[in-house]
């Protein structure tokens, strides 16, 4: 029997379902019950009302919320290792320091965060609904964290005062994104259409026809009459997207676009954490309490990415 086999087994004797995000490898993507982006994987973990176990294939900050919004379920990061970078540029200081500076305006924070920060929060929001989050609230200025090109981008959707803490936040496997690439690629593919993810730079965003969420983009290319597609996010995402739409090409806008933190999941380490129960996500009682209002502040709004 193969790893993929073993793990397909497991998990039906110890009733497991197994979420991957977008970003994981192929491998993981096909035994995978679902996968999605991290607010789409955690709805769904609320609903597989049987599942005792929730091996979450994704990084730390995902698996947190996870476990926030499943209370009851075991949740297990495959490897301890996947951390996003852009989650622990928050630190609670810094998120001090900002009400500090602007004590009357809300915090929203980007689900991409550690819970410890979304105890602090007014309410979070997804890439997918950062913009209809904003508009809701009755504030012309919002502090915002952690990335600083989400910021930049809602700002400019919203008309708003989006001030980003921290001033530097970002992910590292966006910022890989280069207009030149994209400008080459043109020349190859002159009929591609672009997506581009909001963490990208702004002069990124600039050359896109289209700028969303990894969920926003699947239905995009679903509906879209183009037969080419430049995207510009994370590789893992292109797997999704060519079994999505088997007569469309996608072509990623830099090859070396990976999450090297996302990537540190593999069938290996799926099976072992699952086998052993390893790796689970505990967060203390107060903090998910906290975080958790944040989170169903926003499911609350039903917003196109709820
Ligand atoms: S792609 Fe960026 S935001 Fe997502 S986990 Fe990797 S570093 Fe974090």
């Amino acid at each position: 029997m193969n790893l993929a086999d073993k793990i397909i087994k497991l998990k039906k004797e110890k009733k497991a379902v197994i979420l991957a995000h977008n970003y994981q490898r192929q491998d993981i993507q096909n035994i995978a019950d679902y996968v999605g982006d991290s607010i789409e994987l955690s709805r769904k973990a609320m609903e597989e009302k049987e599942a005792e176990i929730i091996a979450f294939s994704a990084v730390d900050f995902m698996a947190e919320s996870a476990k926030i919004l499943n209370p009851d379920k075991k949740v297990l990061l495959p490897s301890l290792g996947a951390r996003c970078p852009m989650a622990q540029m928050l630190t609670v200081d810094e998120i001090k320091k900002g009400k500090v500076l602007h004590p009357h305006s809300p915090l929203v924070l980007y689900v991409n965060t550690l819970a410890s920060a979304k105890a602090y929060c007014d309410i979070c929001c997804t890439s997918a609904n950062a913009v209809e989050v904003i508009e809701s609230l009755n504030a012309e200025t919002v502090l915002f964290g952690p990335d600083r090109n989400l910021a930049e981008y809602v700002q400019k959707e919203t008309g708003k005062t989006v001030i980003p803490i921290p001033e530097w936040g970002f992910c590292p496997t966006h910022l890989l994104f280069q207009p030149e690439d994209v400008q080459i690629l043109k020349m190859q593919y002159p009929d591609a259409v672009v997506m581009a993810h909001p963490e990208c730079s702004a002069e990124m965003r600039d050359v896109a026809n289209f700028v969303g969420s990894t969920s926003q983009m699947c239905k995009y290319a679903k509906q879209c009459n183009a037969k080419t597609f430049i995207v510009a996010t994370e590789e893992g995402l292109l797997h999704r997207l060519g079994k999505d739409n088997p007569k469309k090409q996608f072509i990623l806008a830099y090859e070396e676009a990976v999450c090297p933190n996302m990537k540190l999941n593999t069938l290996e380490r799926l099976y072992t954490a699952l086998k052993e129960e390893k790796h689970v996500v505990t967060i203390p009682e107060p903090i998910a309490k906290k975080a958790k209002k944040a989170l169903d502040r926003m499911f609350e709004l039903k917003t196109s990415g709820n």
